[in-house]
């Protein structure tokens, strides 16, 4: 069994979504098709849940009629038949429905994840008409049935497979079945999410949790890229990554993939491929245990980042400190990305900077805290990079000009990583296509 998962563009227009039913009927290898909410629904979602919490009732509604209206003509171009473009539109007034009744209770955050549910919840339902008018016959799955995460809001990938299998071996007869990306239950039993562009990782737990034969992400590009396309001229599709390496690209910024949506296929060694529904014959990435080559693949770019530099004198010849210091991050469940450190100063960089200031005043007693946010991590992904020749000089030839503020090198073999102030992101991407590609 195979996992098929189509993101929102590859969903995002009636047109797209015949060409989806198309791609999961071109064999007989019984699947299990991962969908995501149509492209600009989530956004939509995120900006209703946000004029709710401010209490922009006016601003929510109309946001709601604008979506409504794209999906009520979004169903007349999906479905042909009268008959099923009625059914559909009962399933729009359900939800529109649900949504239009929430502006008028009071706001939660539990029901802002409500909210962002709608549009996995829409967009399965719809295709699954859509199979239905085409008589191709297919199994719809709740994934609020069986995604689900623990208090930490880490998945619980062995009672997620227990539930999978149990709801498979009902219908053992059906080859395709269909089933919402991104959201699951929280340990409290409501419905949650899996973060932003958390389909993917839906798709990857999935894989793993029924050991399939390969995860497929299908998606708008023709696999990862060696640079981030949105912001480099000249990109390249790799054809081969390892686990490892597709893991750190994700992490640090290759939107293509969710930041941690490797784990579970690499736990399974389920191999996971990218590709490309507007140019299905395209090879894609294959993501393997086998990196394939050597040497440096791709570089990508992390955003929102702040650095925190403690100086103290009391560091001098001290051990413990740095464990101390490490506390503190633990403490407020903010995970650190890059270190440096020196006989006097240790300098670490977040992404999340909720808990900034409380961190702040606790490392205050362990010397002069200084914090710079706007920053950016550049990561340079690879195979045995720290190994291969010149890299380093070849690296920093390429970008004399940025102002590298912090490095990581050795640290895995897989990845070294500059900080740099986020203006000099989209020059640092250029200078490294040329430098390190010669693109
Ligand atoms: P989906 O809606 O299918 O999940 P996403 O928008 O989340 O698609 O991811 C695909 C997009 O990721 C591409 O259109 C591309 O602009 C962007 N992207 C950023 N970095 C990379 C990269 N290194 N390789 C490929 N795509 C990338
Ligand atoms: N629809 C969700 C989002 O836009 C999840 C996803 O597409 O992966 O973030
Ligand atoms: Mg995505």
């Amino acid at each position: 069994m195979k996992i098929m998962k189509f993101g929102g563009t590859s969903v995002g227009k009636p047109q797209r979504m015949h060409e989806v039913a198309t791609l999961i009927t071109k064999d007989s290898e019984a699947k299990i098709v991962v969908l995501s909410a149509l492209s600009g629904t989530t956004n939509s979602l995120v900006e209703i849940g946000n004029c709710l919490s401010v209490g922009n009732k006016k601003k929510a509604t109309e946001n709601i009629n604008t979506l409504e209206s794209h999906y009520r003509n979004f169903v007349r171009e999906l479905l042909t038949n009268e008959e099923y473009v009625l059914k559909a539109d009962t399933i729009l007034n359900e939800h529109f429905e649900f949504l239009n009744i929430i502006t008028k209770i009071s706001f939660s955050d539990a029901l802002s994840k409500d909210i962002l549910a709608q549009g996995e919840l829409m967009s399965t339902k719809l295709f699954s008409l859509y199979l239905e008018q085409q008589n191709i016959d297919h199994q719809y799955l709740p994934a609020l049935e069986f995604m689900c995460i623990d208090e930490h809001e880490e998945p619980r990938l062995e009672t997620i497979s227990e539930k999978l299998k149990d709801i498979l071996k009902e219908y053992s007869s059906k080859t395709i079945f269909i089933t919402q990306g991104y959201i699951c239950r929280n340990a409290k039993g409501e419905v949650d999410n899996l973060k932003r562009g958390g389909s993917d990782y839906t798709a990857s737990l999935v894989a793993a949790a029924i050991n399939a034969s390969v995860c497929e992400i299908w998606t708008d590009i023709d696999g990862m890229h060696n640079n981030d396309p949105r912001i480099v001229e000249k990109t390249k599709a790799i054809e081969q990554l390892s686990f490892e390496e597709a893991a750190e690209l994700a992490y640090f910024g290759a939107k293509i993939l969710h930041p941690t949506c490797i784990w579970p296929a690499q736990q399974e060694n389920v191999p996971v491929k990218l590709l490309n529904t507007m140019q299905p014959e395209a090879a894609g990435t294959v993501i393997t245990k086998e990196a394939g080559s050597v040497g440096v693949k791709a570089v990508a770019a992390k955003d929102g980042i702040t650095v925190i530099k403690i100086k103290s004198s009391r560091m001098l010849l001290a051990y413990g400190f740095l464990s101390k210091v490490f506390k503190v991050f633990e403490k407020y469940k903010t995970s650190i990305d890059m270190v440096t450190t020196s006989e006097v100063a240790v300098s670490v960089t977040i992404d999340n900077d909720q808990f900034l200031d409380l961190i702040i005043e606790e490392l205050t007693p362990f010397g002069l805290i200084e914090t710079e946010s706007n920053q950016t991590i550049v990561s340079i992904v690879g195979n045995e990079i720290a190994q291969t020749k010149d890299v380093l000089k070849q690296l920093f030839d390429s970008i004399v000009s940025v102002p590298v503020t912090m490095v990581s090198y050795g640290g895995s073999a897989h990845n070294i990583s500059l900080l740099i102030p986020a203006d000099y992101k989209k020059q640092t991407l250029q200078l490294l296509n040329k430098g390190l590609f010669g693109l």
